[in-house]
């Protein structure tokens, strides 16, 4: 066990320093290369960025957060959440409701303002329809201007096989053909719009809304499509995660089952990280869409009451939901140390994969709202675990799931089609 553990370590350190040298040139590669789609493309399900750019007034474009524009460009960011984190248990009681309620408003602005001031690169990813959209401007992207598609072909021509310039050269007359037409093609005016990055804002701690679902109607109409409904305290919809058993079983409360139906009606997908055990299985039982955990991992592999059991794994699996695997050093191993390292990550992605099969994972990377030395610490970096996964012997469309196409499952299956 101890060889296999010491021989699984060098084969990761060895991946992750020809990693980093060996992703940039695949992501070069992969971006000329127009007959393949870049499978690095990935959607992370939670970050706190916007909440933490909220109160020192900074942007997305130039900031000392993990998250910012260039990063999500570097790392081939498709999608990337952003959460209104409202830690509602910490306001005065007294008049806590006005407090959230603004706090959320609040937020919830600096989300349109940094949409519009930076509508070159991001777009609001609010229903199925805007998924596509985006799908079809990233299409759009990998074409390029005939004076760049030339450059960039006869540059890959120089590096081929004979076998592989006459596939190139097919390759050229296809998409020279597909641009005799290219000038009626209504997506033409959209190409301007490429390469974007999709924003799905998110609520952590639904908590805002009080005791009052009318309130949930706002916080839809202002964006939010995924939401924890608890933090780490307890609200008025249920009670969250802990060590103490009592509040770890405690269930969801009348109105925490009335939020949960209410957000199945609205399409608002239902996010259990942070909630109680009790309250998680009072949402299988209840919701009647797919219901994921953005950011929780296996508490098998981890004992923390922030990760999720083998029995809740097969569960969110089983409903269609999906488990975004999070990078906090905390909830990846149980050293006590503040390392966050891509060997736990895998362990991790691993054990839920046994649990619950590949379907069911995802990434939900905390960024900006985790502390310590995270190996992968901001999107950049993100390349690097596609590449290590890859080294380590998984397959592409396996990968594929993992980074996109199990999250995009569960919007399909729970959001408004427009
Ligand atoms: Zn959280």
């Amino acid at each position: 066990m101890q060889k296999s553990v010491r021989a699984d370590r060098a084969v990761m350190q060895k991946s992750v320093r020809a990693g980093r040298a060996v992703m940039q040139k695949n992501v070069r590669v992969r971006r000329a290369d127009g007959c393949r789609e870049d499978f690095m493309k990935y959607i992370d399900l939670h970050s706190d960025t916007f909440t933490m750019l909220h109160y020192p007034k900074e942007d997305l474009l130039d900031n000392k957060r993990m998250v910012s524009i260039p990063a999500l460009q570097d790392g081939e960011a498709w999608i990337q959440c952003f959460s209104a984190f409202v830690p509602t248990g910490y306001f005065p009681h007294l008049c806590r409701d006005a407090f959230v309620w603004k706090r959320f408003c609040d937020i919830a602005d600096k989300k349109d303002a940094l949409l519009e001031h930076h509508s070159d690169v991001l777009v609001p990813v609010e229903s199925w329809a805007d998924v596509e959209r985006l799908a079809g401007q990233q299409k759009a992207g990998e074409r390029r201007t005939e004076a760049e598609k030339t450059d960039v072909e006869r540059q890959n021509v120089e590096r081929c096989t004979e076998a592989e310039k006459t596939d190139m050269e097919r390759l050229a007359e296809q998409q020279k053909a597909g641009e005799t037409g290219a000038l009626e093609d209504p997506a033409a005016e959209t190409r301007k719009d490429s390469g974007k990055i999709g924003v799905i804002f998110t609520g952590e701690d639904l908590g805002v809304i009080g005791s009052d679902l009318r309130k949930l109607d706002t916080v839809y109409q202002r964006g939010v499509r995924i939401a924890t409904l608890t933090w780490n305290h307890e609200n008025a919809i249920g009670f969250p995660n802990s060590a103490k058993p009592q509040v770890m079983q405690a269930p969801l409360k009348p109105f925490g089952t009335e939020t949960v139906e209410k957000m199945n009606e609205l399409g608002i997908v239902i996010d259990v990280s942070h909630l109680s055990d009790g309250g998680f299985w009072d949402v299988a039982h209840v919701s009647s869409k797919p219901f994921i955990a953005t950011h929780s991992n296996s508490r098998e592999i981890t004992n923390n009451p922030r990760n999720l059991t083998d029995a809740m794994i097969k569960a969110i699996a089983k409903r269609g939901g999906v488990i975004g695997i999070n990078f906090a050093p905390q909830f990846l191993s149980g050293r006590g140390d503040d390392t966050s390292r891509i060997r736990d990550i895998l362990r991790h992605i691993r054990h839920i994969r046994n649990v619950g099969g590949s379907d069911v994972l995802a990434i939900g990377t905390d960024f900006d709202g985790i502390r310590g030395h995270l190996e992968i610490d901001s999107p950049a970096k993100m390349p690097l675990l596609a590449h290590v996964l890859t080294k380590c012997g998984m397959k592409e469309s396996e990968l594929e799931k993992i980074f996109y196409k199990n999250a995009l499952r569960v919007f399909r299956e729970v959001w408004r089609e427009k």
